[in-house]
């Protein structure tokens, strides 16, 4: 797991620093709230469809090192698939970070998400690392609540 780790280490630090898609979308289709209270991470996030497949996503809000790397990762990852596959990297995503996944399995299919599989070792980060994912699954799915970890 060592490589994981250091890879972990590099991609979180890197996508805090430089964020992709790091802005309010004014032509959203649809945007959703995301709020983690145990870590204070709160984010809105936009999506954009393009026919049937995502277009764009964005995010604004702040949070923590993780939840940021998270999103901004989740953001570049989702551009131009379908809902189906966001689904499928949906359960991937928060499969290994739950540790109920084992990302060896699935490191083709997960790509640079893989880096996340050490949040696994720290349980407290793992509604940090979700959120984005959680809050970007509702509103794929037309919700339009706040999305709340707890
Ligand atoms: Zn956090």
């Amino acid at each position: 797991m060592d490589d994981i780790r250091e890879l972990y280490q590099e991609v979180i630090l890197d996508h805090n620093k430089h964020p992709h898609n790091f802005f309010a979308m004014e032509d959203a289709d649809a945007r959703l709230e995301g709020f983690n209270p145990l870590c204070g991470d709160h984010y809105t996030f936009y999506l954009k469809f393009d026919g049937d497949r995502i277009g764009e996503v964005s995010f604004e809000g702040s949070g923590c090192a993780i939840s940021k790397a998270s999103a901004s990762m989740m953001s570049a990852v989702l551009t131009g698939k379908t809902p189906a596959e966001a689904d499928r990297l949906f359960e991937l995503f928060t499969g290994i970070v739950t540790g109920k996944l084992p990302p060896k399995e699935h490191l083709e299919e997960l790509g640079k998400l893989a880096a996340f599989a050490g949040v696994a070792e720290y349980p407290i980060r793992v509604k940090c690392a979700t959120l984005p994912w959680h809050t970007m699954h509702g509103a794929l799915h037309g919700g339009d609540e706040r999305i709340s970890t707890e």
